[in-house]
This record gives C-alpha cells, structure tokens and sequence, in this order.
C-alpha cells in the first residue's frame, strides 16, 4: 500500500491506474476504522482494479459546539487497517492540503438538509457536500463506497452527483453492527460501559419499529410510536428524533411503505448517536 498526502501525488497515482484501464474505487473516511469502513474497503476492493481510501476529519463538517478537537484519530491503527484490506493508495492530507484557506465557495443543501440530522447538525451536511465534491474531483474514482449508516449523508452524496452532473458512481453498504445490533461507529469509543450497554435501545427501538410494519402497521406514526416508546424507556437515553422517511429526499412518509428509512438520533450521555433501519 503506498501513502500519500498531497493532492499531486494522489492524482498522478488515480491517473496511471485509470491509464492502465483499471476501476477506481474510493472510500472516504474520517479514520478511527472499524468494521463498518472495513466492509467499505472490502466491498471496493472486490469491484475495482485499483482502491483509494482517504483518511480526512473535515472540520467543515463539525458545529462550532461538535467534537471536531477530540474526535478519535490514530493513524498508525488506521494505516493496519487500510493496508490489511487490500487498499493501494491511502490518501491522509493535512487539513491545509484539502483547505489551504477555509473555501469561498461551499455547496448548500437544499430542503433535504431542513430535516433530521440538518437540522440537528446546521452546516454538516453542507461541509459533508463541499468535501465529498472536493475529494471526489481529487481521486476521480468510477465508484465511491459510503454506508447507510449515514442515511441522510448518502441520500446528500446521490442527490449531489445527480444534480451536478458527477461522473460517479456511488454505492451503497449496509449497516455493519456489534453483536448485540449496535451500530458501528466511531464515537462508540465515547461511550462508558454502562452507556455502551444502554446504547443498544436505539437498534431495538428501530427493530420494535420494523417490527410493526411487518406486523402490518401502515401509519407512520406508528411505525414511530413503537419504536419511540422503547427508546423513552429505556434509561440514560434522550431520544432526539425518530422518524420514518423517503430514502431520497427525507421527506416524512405519508404511509409506511417497504424501502423507506426509519431512522432515529438519540443521545446516550453526553454521546450522541444516530441510527436506522431500512422497512
Ligand atoms: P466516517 O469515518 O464516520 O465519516 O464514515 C466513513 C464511511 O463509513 C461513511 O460512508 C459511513 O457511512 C461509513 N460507515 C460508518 N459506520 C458504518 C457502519 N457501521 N456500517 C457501514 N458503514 C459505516
């Protein structure tokens, strides 16, 4: 795996690759890798000849209250990671190499951040647009990989590279999760065990969610009650939201329908956590 960290060296590499005929796979992170970015890089590397990742915590994308100072980096533990799946460029740049000086001009999402996590987070998924665009431009992948996890990020990301005419193409990967159904996360590393043990009402809440629309339920709000209900009871959790919405523009469903996002943030002591399932 060769490392780089400036944008020269990583598009000189993206262009013998292409040259040589080889698919670009990319997977943009913001490092602290676990098993969710490592299916990512598994499932890039199954489909391209050649597998950029990125390891960059975009500062454009944290509020001014948000945990951009101290959220988890290690680089040598992110490095073993790229390198064991398969990767073959690992682009780490400074913040001056992406941002030599905070950019004039930004993207701005329009109503499909007015919901949920844009509302939540003002500017995130504005900063999450201007640097997926800006490293999108700079690997010039065939694919990017991105988890839905993330929903409303990659709901952003799709709606973007439609909008602007993109040449990628972005693929979607499911949920990695622990065990007991938490959600893989970076900011999992936050949590005490004892919030570490309550965190898992939030998959159990969407599953209790998931549960009434299979039982038959189609009103929304009660595909929401019933998962709301569970994340209210249990303990040490402050739910933020729980909502069932269309994947592609977020908007709340008017009958729950298969495919829609039932998706929740709720915050487990001072950590706050997002999650969702697919009906
Ligand atoms: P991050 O480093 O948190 O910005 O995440 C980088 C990419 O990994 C994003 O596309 C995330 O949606 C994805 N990701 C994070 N956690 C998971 C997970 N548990 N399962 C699948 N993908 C994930």
């Amino acid at each position: 795996m060769r490392e780089v960290a400036s944008s020269a060296e990583l598009g000189a590499a993206t262009d013998a690759a292409r040259q040589r005929g080889a698919g670009v796979g990319f997977v943009p992170t913001m490092g602290a890798l676990h098993a969710g970015h490592r299916a990512l890089l598994a499932r890039a590397r199954a489909e391209n000849g050649f597998v950029v990742a990125s390891v960059f915590v975009n500062p454009l994308q944290f509020g001014p209250a948000e945990d951009l100072a101290s959220y988890p980096r290690d680089r040598e533990a992110d490095l073993a990671v790229l390198a064991a799946e398969g990767t073959d460029l690992a682009f780490l740049p400074a913040e001056g190499e992406v941002w030599p000086s905070p950019p004039e001009i930004r993207l701005r999402v329009g109503g499909l951040a007015d919901r949920l996590e844009g509302l939540a987070r003002p500017g995130h998924l504005d900063g999450v647009a201007t640097v997926v665009a800006k490293l999108l431009h700079l690997v010039g992948p065939s694919r990017a990989y991105f988890g839905q996890k993330d929903a409303q990020q990659l709901a952003v990301v799709r709606r973007m590279v439609e909008d602007l005419a993109f040449p990628n193409q972005i693929v979607a990967c499911p949920t990695v999760r622990e065990p007991d159904g938490l959600a893989v996360s970076s900011r999992n590393a936050y949590l005490s065990a004892t919030e570490r043990e309550r965190a898992t009402a939030l998959y159990r809440a969407l599953s209790a969610g998931r549960d009434a629309f299979r039982a038959g339920r189609r009103d929304p709000g009660a595909v929401e009650a019933a998962a709301r209900d569970l994340l209210e009871g249990a303990p040490g959790v402050e739910p933020d939201y729980v909502a069932l919405v269309d994947p592609a523009t977020f908007e709340p469903a008017k009958q729950a329908e298969a495919g829609q996002v039932l998706a929740t943030a709720a915050r487990v002591g001072r950590t706050r956590l997002i999650d969702n399932v697919i009906l």
